[in-house]
């Protein structure tokens, strides 16, 4: 096989989404003038997902609305769709995709790009009105379930299902919210501010459940539907949907049979390669990130497009340049955003400089050792601007406290 130069290469991307589409445009801009090819497993055209727990599930936007691209913007670029189709093997030997209909194809450069999926719970997969939320057509069916729903229960405390809570409180139905740590979002904000989103919810009118004992026991069910969940703690709720939301699992099985490293997602140096010739972005990515130190595999929107340029290039220039981003990410909250600068993720201290959620303005900084790593804020985009300088700078502890 041919190993051509990077600007002819044959380049094929797995995964079809924010990462997958960034990826061949980013190509393609930078002159790539070689095949690309895009594989993706779903029918729909590539599409965004945050709207999914937002604005489409409210019913503020539609199917077609959160489209990625215009309709034949791949196609102007030349790039060859093969949608509806998955991967299920790599053969990195004789560099070989091979996909569900049996086919194969060969690659020169290879992007993997296939995101994560929704953790689900095996025995309740064929319970009537339980829901997972990750794709379009999961989006679509929670949004017309919620809309005959007189009482949901949300199992997660996480992004996204304090996301769905509030939507589906908004949308008129009783919802109570299921979360095994003491606060919501607890994990990734730390426990000060999640008791602030806690208050948030609660005065908004939703039943909250927290702790160890949230923990889902079993569901009842009558006629393959299910009627009500039973937590851990005995406690029992009547519900007519249930939708789980916690947590994510690489989409690594394509890749199992690989001589691929697959940790937790697929594991990268710090260049985003996972062998010669072989790179990761977004969600499925875990990769050293050198600004932080840290190995990281983060689940957010703007890193899918950045991590896919950042690839793009080094597909293009065969440097082995780090890729060493501040990570960046949004959740809306009711009418609330909140936005986050760094990596927060094992931090020791979070110190909330100004405001709380309440007052609709709030910003809080993150240390991790003796440096500043994070900060989130709600209604101060130029000081969170600033503040995401500092981060980037690895400002001393010490010297941010003493700014704030
Ligand atoms: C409901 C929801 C709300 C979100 N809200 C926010 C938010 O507010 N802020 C934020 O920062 N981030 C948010 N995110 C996260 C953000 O959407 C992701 O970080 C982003 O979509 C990652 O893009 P990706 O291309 O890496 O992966 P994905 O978007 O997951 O795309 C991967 C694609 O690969 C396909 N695929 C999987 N396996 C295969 C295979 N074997 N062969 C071919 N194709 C395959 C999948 O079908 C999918 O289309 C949200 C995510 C969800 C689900």
């Amino acid at each position: 096989m041919s190993r051509s130069g990077g600007m002819d290469a044959k380049v094929v991307i797995v995964g079809a989404s924010a990462g997958g589409v960034s990826a061949a445009e980013a190509l393609r801009a930078r002159g790539h003038a070689g095949p690309i090819e895009l594989i993706g497993a779903e029918k729909h055209a590539p599409y965004d997902r945050p709207p999914l727990s937002k604005q489409l599930l409210k019913g503020e936007l539609l199917a077609s609305d959160v489209a990625l691209r215009a309709s034949n913007h791949l196609q102007d670029l030349d790039v060859t769709e093969r949608f509806g189709v998955g991967a299920t093997a790599l053969d990195t030997r004789t560099r070989t995709v091979t996909l569900a209909d049996g086919t194969q194809t060969d690659y020169e450069r290879l992007i993997i790009a296939t995101g994560v999926s929704a953790r689900r719970l095996p025995s309740w997969n064929s319970v009537g009105g339980v829901y997972t939320l990750r794709t379009l057509d999961e989006a679509l069916a929670v949004q017309a379930a919620i809309r005959g729903a007189k009482r949901v229960v949300v199992v997660g405390g996480g992004f996204l299902g304090t996301e769905i809570a509030a939507v589906a409180l908004t949308l008129g139905a009783e919802v109570v919210l299921a979360g095994k740590a003491s606060a919501l979002l607890e994990s990734s904000l730390g426990t000060a501010i999640g008791e602030q989103v806690a208050g948030l919810h609660i005065s908004r009118g939703i039943q909250l459940i927290t702790g160890p004992s949230a923990t889902v026991h079993q569901l009842q069910v009558q006629d393959g539907q299910v009627t009500g969940v039973e937590f851990r703690s005995g406690e029992f709720v009547q519900a007519d949907l249930v939708i789980l939301a916690i947590g994510s699992e690489p989409a690594v099985d394509w890749l199992r049979s690989s001589t691929l490293s697959l940790t937790d997602g697929v594991d990268c140096g710090s260049d985003c390669s996972a062998e010669e010739g072989i790179y990761a972005v977004g969600d499925v990515a875990r990769w050293h990130n050198p600004l932080f130190d840290v190995s990281m595999r983060i689940e957010h929107r703007t890193n899918a497009t950045d991590q896919a340029i950042h690839v793009a290039e080094r597909i293009l220039d065969g440097d082995t340049t780090a890729y060493a981003p501040v990570p960046y990410f949004w959740s809306d909250q009711f009418e609330v955003k909140i936005q986050a600068h760094g990596y927060l993720r094992g931090h020791d201290e979070v110190k909330i400089i100004e405001g709380n959620l309440d007052e609709g303005r709030m910003i809080a900084i993150y240390r991790t050792g003796r440096t500043l790593t994070g900060v989130v804020a709600v209604g101060a985009a130029k000081a969170l601007r600033e503040w995401r300088g500092h981060v980037a700078t690895k400002m001393d502890w010490q010297d941010a406290v003493s700014l704030s």
